[in-house]
């Protein structure tokens, strides 16, 4: 993400921070000193070639200072400063090596060094979900608490009736949710639906409203019986803004919205549910991650430089629906891409794209999309304000037209939402084969070892501290 490559101004650096800045920059006239030595403020081939055609020439070093152009570049100080460089997933330390921090690359190749993420499976199997836990040690003992790889012993113990006791424990963990979010947030969902489930901090490139809107097509064709055979499913988001991102605040309130139209119109809502519950938070992950039959992780190739709460659901034996992003492709290679739903365009394809990309076409040929789209602006909702001039609207022209400060679709929805639909019809689908279904929730768990906390900090210690 851009806004998270910080950049502060000079001006607010010297008069909030005056001493902190003149550290910042001795340790900038430092770098310039030793780039300059090793020929980086000569001009590049290319930067000859341009300013032939009379561009200011420009030097390596130019996309190298600390201190450039009247602001602070907070990454460029960190990976100069720093020992190591972690992307946190295999695919984004590529993607620093290749794109975001190049330069740096090239000067030092040493300190760029991935440690995938992980998640504890002492909160994230062993506290939240007892049940699991119990079954999981009754099968292969509890060595897994001290040793996530143990796992992997489960896949040659498992028949039909193991299978069965996993349904057993999937459906307990899903009545235990049900009744709570009962009680939080009055809504109830039926145990016996299949849970579909997005909780993750409320952001573009994580595209809620991409599922939002493939719930809108999923509920327009279940009107028009087109999905005779939908299993029943919950749909389940839980997320904050923050407080002045108004975008996400705008596409909570659609959410919310279509839930109120879905839950409460009998043509559909026994065959689906929408709940946005309130005040996401640890305590709340710990009692959904247990329930989901599949979790979504759909954010657009190349921006979720990991995710953890993929591997929380993982573990917990859920199935992916996710894109070619971040930890989702470990996850995948780790418990068999035959046992996850990976749709969308991938990085390389994202970038291609970011050429000329014209979503408005897309918009036009495609009638479904169109119309779910067009649900933020028909006045079927309300944003609280009047229709076509009201934070809906405002989404709907970050799809089409952009903004000031970004192109249109910047996230690439419209590109990925027909195959999106699609495979989650898929999934569905699949979801009838309850045992088969279960079994690959269940090498998920088999093979989530990879993926504890316990692995990352191991590779820290000895790949990086050098503890002995
Ligand atoms: C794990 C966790 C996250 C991180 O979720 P991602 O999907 O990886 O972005 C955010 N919030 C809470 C409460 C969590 O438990």
């Amino acid at each position: 993400m851009q806004e998270a490559l910080e950049k502060w101004s000079i001006d607010l650096m010297t008069s909030i921070i005056p001493n902190v800045y003149n550290i910042i920059v001795r340790i900038n006239d430092k770098l310039v000193g030793e780039l300059t030595a090793k020929g980086y403020a000569e001009p590049t081939e290319e930067a000859k070639k341009a300013a032939k055609k009379g561009e200011a020439p420009k030097t390596k070093l130019d996309n190298m200072r600390i201190i450039d152009n009247g602001v602070v570049h907070m990454a460029r100080m960190a990976t100069y400063a720093s020992s190591y460089v972690n992307g946190v997933a295999a695919i984004h330390t590529q993607i620093l090596k290749d794109d975001t921090l190049k330069e740096w690359y090239e000067l030092y190749p040493e300190r760029f060094q991935n440690k995938t993420n992980g998640v504890t499976q002492r909160r994230w199997l062993g506290l939240c979900n007892p049940e699991l836990s119990e079954f999981i040690t009754d099968l292969i003992g509890k060595k897994w608490v001290r040793n996530l790889d143990d796992l992997k012993r489960l896949e040659k113990k498992i028949g039909n009736e193991q299978i069965d006791k996993f349904n057993g424990i999937k459906y307990l963990k899903k009545k235990q949710l049900s009744e709570f979010i009962q009680k939080h947030d009055h809504v109830y969902i039926d145990p016996d639906f299949m849970f579909d489930i997005q909780v993750k901090r409320l952001h573009e490139y994580k595209r809620q409203l991409m599922n939002a809107f493939s719930i809108m097509a999923i509920y327009f064709r279940l009107k028009e019986g087109k999905l005779p055979n939908f299993t029943p499913t919950a749909f389940i988001f839980g997320a904050k803004a923050a407080p002045g991102y108004r975008r996400a605040k705008a596409i909570i309130k659609y959410i919310n919205e279509i839930a109120n139209l879905v839950n409460n119109d009998p043509d559909v809502n026994n065959k689906m549910k929408v709940v946005f519950v309130s005040n996401y938070n640890v305590s709340y992950a710990e009692k959904i991650i247990p329930a989901a039959d599949i979790h979504e992780q759909i954010s657009t190739a190349g921006t979720e430089a990991s995710g953890t709460s993929n591997m929380k659901f993982m573990i917990n034996g859920a199935v992916t629906i996710g894109t070619w992003d971040g930890a989702n492709i470990e996850i995948a290679e780790n418990a068999g891409v035959e046992n996850e739903y990976i749709f969308g365009a991938r990085v390389e394809e994202i970038n291609e794209l970011k050429k000329n990309y014209d979503p408005k076409k897309l918009y036009e040929s495609n009638d479904e999309m169109k119309r779910v789209i067009d649900t933020l602006i028909d006045g079927r909702f309300s944003d609280g304000g009047k229709t076509g001039e009201g934070s809906f609207a405002e989404l709907h022209d970050s799809l089409l037209k952009g903004a000031p400060w970004h192109p249109a679709d910047h996230y690439f929805i419209l590109r990925d939402l027909p195959e999106y639909i699609e495979t989650k019809i898929r999934v569905n689908n699949d979801y009838k084969d309850r045992r088969g279904f279960a079994w690959k929730c269940l090498m998920n768990t088999a093979h989530s070892g990879q993926f504890s906390s316990d692995r990352t900090i191991l590779q820290y210690a000895t790949e990086l501290w050098k503890v002995k």
